[in-house]
């Protein structure tokens, strides 16, 4: 019976670990991880064909533990955007590194090899299927544009880019378009294909953040005219995306961290109210403030907080109202590894605009933030 006991214990201690788990792989789902940085960083260089560079970098890919397999996939896949020298090159490169680590007794990670395709039917078809899954777009059934003018380039697409090299495992569709689209960014000069990628990325699963955060490691890793470029492009992206418009950033020492307002209906006389769309970057929120005719929140985007003072926080994501009474503390904003954005609507207004009082702290924020003190909705 004691043994009994000891199992129930054992098993509830691995469901909280599992449970625990799961959640940090929630909460880290808006920031790109190690192994993504690093597969950006080395897709990037390797098709701007710096060797020197590149070297430290698949030296750190390897101690973030993408293993030699994925990072030979990647060095794979990117000849398909930037060409066999590059990708073999980059090869050669890598055979470099793991040589040295080698003689150095760092024992790499081989990790999985690639699962044979096991796939029947027309490659071509299959292909075309891949690219519908990525686009979310049923393919047209008629050629048009360059494909029409060259179909055979069409068919090397769909049939070797689309079946031959998505079909593979060894990386992800999320890791393949991150390749993808540092490889475009380097190359320069090809903004429908980084327009159409950065798409697909959104399409598999990478947040708005996370591509933002992407432009930020082309900047370190390539330059400010890499950046720019890719940027622009992905502005115009997610312009299509976003529900409503992030508009400029806020210079008020009402607020810390990186804040966005749009307004969108200016304070009025008839109906009383003022309203805007709000963007907090990780970590960003307001001072403690009061509304003495109360305020509505309309979450729109990611993971965020809202405290009344004295009380537990509220964790907010997309979809969450928060109804504020008149003249009641409080402070809100992004969760530690999230972007966040609301639609703050300020109610009766002509008892006037909002009272503010002193900063959210650094540990008042982490105290309210921690996973074990906020209430969970
Ligand atoms: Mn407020």
């Amino acid at each position: 019976m004691a043994a009994g006991k000891l199992i129930v214990v054992l098993v509830s201690f691995v469901l909280l670990t599992f449970q625990l788990q799961a959640q940090n792989e929630m909460s880290s789902k808006e920031t790109l991880t190690e192994k993504q940085q690093s597969i950006i960083q080395i897709a990037a260089i390797t098709a701007k064909g710096d060797l020197q560079a590149l070297k430290p970098l698949l030296n750190k890919g390897l101690d973030a533990g993408l293993t030699i397999n994925q990072i030979k996939e990647a060095l794979i896949h990117l000849y398909a955007y930037c060409g066999f020298p590059r990708s073999i090159r980059g090869l050669q490169t890598f055979m470099e590194v793991l040589d040295e680590r080698k003689a150095k007794s760092i024992s790499d990670i081989a990790g999985a090899e690639a699962t044979p395709i096991q796939e029947k039917g027309s490659k071509y078809d299959r292909g075309k299927k891949v690219l519908g899954e990525l686009t979310q777009m049923p393919q047209p059934a008629t050629l048009s544009g360059y494909s029409a003018f060259a179909p055979i380039i069409d068919t090397f697409l769909k049939e070797h880019l689309f079946a031959d090299i998505f079909e593979r495992d060894v990386l992800t569709y999320v890791e393949r378009e991150l390749v993808t689209i540092s490889v475009i960014s380097a190359i320069g000069g090809a903004e429908p294909m980084l327009r159409s990628h950065l798409s697909i990325c959104l399409n598999v699963g990478l947040t708005p953040a996370q591509l933002n955060e992407f432009t930020g490691i082309i900047k370190s890793t390539l330059g400010e005219k890499e950046e720019k470029e890719a940027q622009k492009v992905l502005n115009e992206v997610l312009k299509t995306v976003l529900a409503f418009p992030k508009g400029e950033k806020i210079t008020s020492s009402n607020f810390s961290g990186t804040v966005y307002l749009k307004m969108m209906g200016a304070r009025d006389t008839a109906l009383h109210t003022s309203f805007g769309n709000v963007t907090f970057e990780p970590k960003a929120r307001t001072n403690w403030h009061s509304h003495p005719g109360g305020q509505i929140l309309f979450i729109t985007e990611g993971q965020g907080y809202y405290q009344a003072k004295g009380q537990p926080a509220r964790l907010l994501s997309k979809g969450d109202v928060v109804e504020i009474p008149r003249n009641l503390e409080h402070w809100h904003g992004a969760a530690p590894d999230s972007e966040f954005a609301h639609i703050a609507v300020s109610l009766n207004t002509d008892d006037g605009s909002a009272v503010w009082s002193g900063l959210v702290t650094d540990e008042e924020y982490n105290q309210a933030t921690k996973v074990e003190n906020n209430q969970q909705k």
